[in-house]
């Protein structure tokens, strides 16, 4: 799925591309992604596009008077923007330009999990799926201290811990994973047990990760929309096998609730390496 810095670039490159437009005409091609009725989506015709930014792993688009278009793009949307296209079995939601470009949510994979939501601005924090979303990673708010209270409170693994959007917003599978590594953590260890000098750890690798990974993702994709997580741009997640590029031991990697954890036995573990479960019930 994509994350933090994924949608932080689509969001900039996005902005660019459509500030001031103005929408003539949108078309619902899958009428599962939206989410909400009122106000209804046809509202959004005839409306100046004010500007495009991200909250969490949400693509929100301001309109004049009020009112935003929020995409959540889940693990297979994605945004394309160009001449207009009337088919495809991908398309997901199609929104025309002044200009007579085309803003498409696409949606790739057999399982479509996308939403779309038209929200009043004003009114946006208090309801889904804004509501309940905790501190951005790249918030000046976002300390340690903060990080220590959100911990104290969660008998969660710290992997699980990062994942969960009501505490810090943004992390999915892949920066968990680059994040416990840079710090070095276990990712297997329980969030309310970690000492308050780890506590300083993790932030500090939280803030790291986050903002070398945007400049990375700034840098891979110039003023293109974002279509593919880089996998050069992760170091252990997605690299089993592979050297630790701090220590050169091969990369460990685990399935836990449907999601791969990779990491660093050396650096993270304490040596252990961990039975993936998947295997393990398999052999039952
Ligand atoms: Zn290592």
């Amino acid at each position: 799925m994509p994350e933090l810095p994924f949608i932080q670039v689509l969001t900039e490159n996005l902005d660019r591309g459509v500030r001031e437009r103005t929408i003539a005409r949108v078309r619902l091609h899958s009428p599962s992604l939206l989410k909400t009725f009122e106000p209804p989506l046809p509202a959004i015709q005839g409306r100046r596009i004010r500007g495009v930014r991200r909250i969490a792993k949400l693509v929100i688009v301001d309109l004049e008077g009020d009112l935003s278009l929020v995409l959540h793009l889940m693990r297979h949307g994605r945004v394309q923007i160009g001449p207009p296209r009337a088919r495809g079995k991908d398309l997901a939601l199609g929104v025309v330009l002044d200009d007579g470009r085309e803003v498409r949510v696409v949606e790739l994979g057999p399982k479509k999990r996308a939403s779309v939501y038209v929200l009043e601005t004003s009114g946006m924090a208090e309801v889904e799926p804004i509501a309940g979303l905790g501190t951005d990673p790249l918030d000046p708010g976002f300390t340690a201290e903060r990080l220590g209270a959100m911990l104290a409170g969660e008998a969660v693994q710290l992997k699980r811990f990062l994942t969960l959007q009501r505490y810090v917003t943004g992390i999915g599978n892949a920066y968990s994973d680059e994040i416990l590594w840079e710090a070095p953590l276990s990712p297997f260890v329980r969030a309310d047990r970690l000492k308050p000098a780890e506590v300083r750890t993790l932030h500090a690798a939280i803030a790291a990760t986050m903002r070398r990974a945007l400049e990375e993702h700034r840098r891979h994709f110039a003023a293109e929309l974002p279509t593919r997580e880089p996998l050069e741009l992760l170091r252990v997640h997605r690299h089993g096998g592979e050297p630790c590029p701090r220590c050169g031991t091969p990369i460990a990697e685990v399935a836990y609730a449907e999601k791969e954890t990779y990491y660093c036995p050396a650096c993270q573990t304490g040596g252990k390496v961990y039975a993936d479960r998947r295997m393990s019930r398999l052999l039952k």
